[in-house]
């Protein structure tokens, strides 16, 4: 039997005990509230931040929808003939003019990208007539297009668009790649100017890298050079030198020899080489036709960092292509690919 004192101290025990247990379901119920309420917060979070990611996700995918569908409308607009109007026509030498159109239409614009070239179209003497035109400048950003167009006394389409005026309007649908060139690669430079493109002047320089650009044109051969200027000259490339070799018959065949020398004067790592085959009195530049003393002279030699680009008649392209190979460049072909190392447009 237990005794009184032993009695009293067994109650104050167990008195104690549950004392001891009421306090620890106190305290793991303070603690498991806390912790629900952590986790009650924690769920709230992550709720928040899932409804966030989802609502991003979600409008991502709008604008990710909208941009396709633009492009795609952009796309079916492009394969379409589409009648554009001339808002701008400037003669530039006696047989060449620029024609400015607006290419605005509700969708957008026409989309040319760098390299791409338009095909006109327009019912002369009763004959549908296409032919195809480089625009000056990429008109990804704007609502113009220009064509700079040499005319032929006796040509087809040059010489019709040279009878028009300001208002009237024209045929065009594009963009067109290079029909001479095959999987889809374009242009010259195309990874030069995709790399710059993505990572602007980050992209770091490697043993490949462009850092020398030797350029051949003849007469209106400057139209796709023209468009390639316009993206490398002015943006900060890897480009340490820009040199053009530009031939032409007479002094006033040369194009747009007044913008091509403000580009000189305003980047001092581009030069323009004039030759002309009929020069006048007191000519400075060079004469006659294209030499490979010229080429050893003005443009880059054959180095991994260097490419020469050809853009001019067929004679004077072969020729070229003849002569950089002498000089120790890879053997260029007409039908040049993005990546060749002499690029005949
Ligand atoms: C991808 C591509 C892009 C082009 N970009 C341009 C451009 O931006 N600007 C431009 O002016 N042209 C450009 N051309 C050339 C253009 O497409 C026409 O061929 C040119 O305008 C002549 O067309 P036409 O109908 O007037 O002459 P056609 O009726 O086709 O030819 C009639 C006569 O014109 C003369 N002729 C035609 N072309 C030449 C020539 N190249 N050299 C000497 N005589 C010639 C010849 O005597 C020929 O017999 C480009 C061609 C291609 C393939």
């Amino acid at each position: 039997m237990t005794s009184w004192p032993g009695y009293i101290e067994d109650q104050l025990m167990s008195i104690s005990n549950l004392g001891l247990t009421l306090r620890l379901i106190l305290v793991l119920t303070c603690v498991s509230g806390a912790y629900l309420a952590r986790l009650r917060f924690s769920l709230m979070v992550i709720t928040i931040l899932f409804s966030i990611a989802y609502i991003l996700a979600y409008f991502n995918k709008i604008i990710k929808c909208k941009k396709m569908i633009s492009a795609v409308k952009r796309k079916m607009h492009g394969s379409k003939w589409t009648q554009f109007q001339i808002t701008c026509i400037k003669k530039i030498s006696k047989d060449t003019s620029i024609y400015t159109f607006n290419i605005q239409y509700p969708e957008g614009s026409l989309h040319l990208p760098l390299g791409h070239h338009v095909q006109v179209r327009a019912m002369i003497h009763g004959r549908q007539t296409i032919r195809y035109y480089t625009p000056i400048f990429p008109s990804e950003t704007t609502k113009e297009l220009q064509l700079m167009v040499k005319s032929y006394s006796n040509g087809t389409m040059s010489k019709y668009l040279s009878t028009l005026h300001v208002g009237q309007t024209v045929e065009i649908r594009g963009p067109f790649g290079n029909p001479t060139s095959d999987n889809n690669q374009h242009y010259p430079l195309q990874k030069e100017i995709e790399t710059y493109r993505k990572m602007g002047k980050e992209s770091n320089s490697n043993e490949e890298t462009l850092t020398q650009l030797g350029i051949v044109a003849g007469g209106s051969g400057i139209t796709p050079v023209l468009q390639v200027l316009h993206e490398i000259v002015t943006n900060p490339y890897h480009l340490e030198n820009i040199s053009l070799i530009y031939a032409n018959e007479t002094v006033d065949d040369i194009l747009l020899k007044n913008e091509l020398d403000e580009m000189a004067k305003k980047h001092p790592h581009f030069q323009i080489h004039y030759v002309l085959h009929h020069p006048p009195k007191g000519w400075k530049g060079e004469r006659g036709y294209i030499t490979k003393r010229m080429l050893q002279k003005y443009l880059p030699r054959y180095n991994k960092q260097h490419k020469l680009l050809v853009c001019g008649p067929l004679e004077m392209d072969e020729l070229v292509l003849r002569y950089s190979k002498e000089l120790g460049w890879n053997k260029g072909f007409q039908k040049s690919r993005s990546n060749d190392k002499v690029f005949v447009f």
